[in-house]
C-alpha cells in the first residue's frame, strides 16, 4: 500500500483520515517540530487502528528555478519575469523592468512553463509580498492538494 503524504498547513495543523473507521482528526503539529523535512509518523486513531503517514512540511519545499514567464496585472499589463524560487505557497521572481502594476498588496497572474518533461504550464493568481529591486516575493492566492495545477507543482517540487 502506497504511504500516504499528508501536508501540515500554514496554521502548523494537519489533518489525518483513519483508513479503517474514516474518522477525521485534526492534529497539531507541533509535536513533531524536530522532524524539519519529512517526518514519518504513527498515527493510532481511536478506533484502535493505526497507520503510519509521511507528514511534509509545505512551506520548507522551495526549490530554486530557473524557469520563464510573464506576469499580468490589471488591464492586461504584462512584464517578462523569470521565476527563481518556487513552493507550493509561493515564488520569487525577477522582472525585466519595473512596472506601475507592481507593488506590495497588488494581485496579479504569474504564467509560466515548468522544465519537466511535459513543459507543464503553470498560471496562478499570486499576491506581492515583497519588492526589492527587480526581485519580487509572492504568495500563491489560492492552493488547493486536489487543483490539477497544485498537483502538478507538488509532484515538480517532490519528485
Ligand atoms: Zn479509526
Amino acid at each position: 500500500m502506497k504511504e500516504k503524504k499528508i501536508f501540515i498547513t500554514d496554521d502548523n495543523k494537519f489533518v489525518i483520515v483513519c483508513p479503517m473507521c474514516q474518522k477525521e482528526e485534526t492534529v497539531s503539529a507541533s509535536e513533531y517540530k524536530d522532524a524539519n523535512q519529512a517526518a514519518r509518523i504513527k498515527y493510532r486513531c481511536r478506533c484502535g487502528h493505526t497507520h503510519s503517514v509521511l507528514l511534509e512540511r509545505r512551506k520548507f519545499y522551495r526549490r530554486e528555478t530557473c524557469l520563464h514567464g510573464v506576469c499580468i496585472g490589471e488591464e492586461n499589463s504584462m512584464v517578462g519575469m523569470l521565476v527563481k524560487d518556487l513552493s507550493l505557497i509561493g515564488m520569487k521572481f525577477e522582472i525585466e523592468n519595473t512596472q506601475d502594476f507592481i507593488s506590495v498588496g497588488k494581485k496579479l497572474f504569474v504564467e509560466f512553463f515548468l522544465d519537466d518533461e511535459q513543459k507543464t504550464l503553470i498560471r496562478k493568481e499570486a499576491v506581492i509580498k515583497i519588492i526589492s529591486g527587480l526581485l519580487i516575493g509572492a504568495e500563491f492566492c489560492n492552493t488547493e492538494p486536489d487543483d490539477p495545477t497544485d498537483s502538478m507543482i507538488e509532484s515538480y517540487l517532490i519528485p
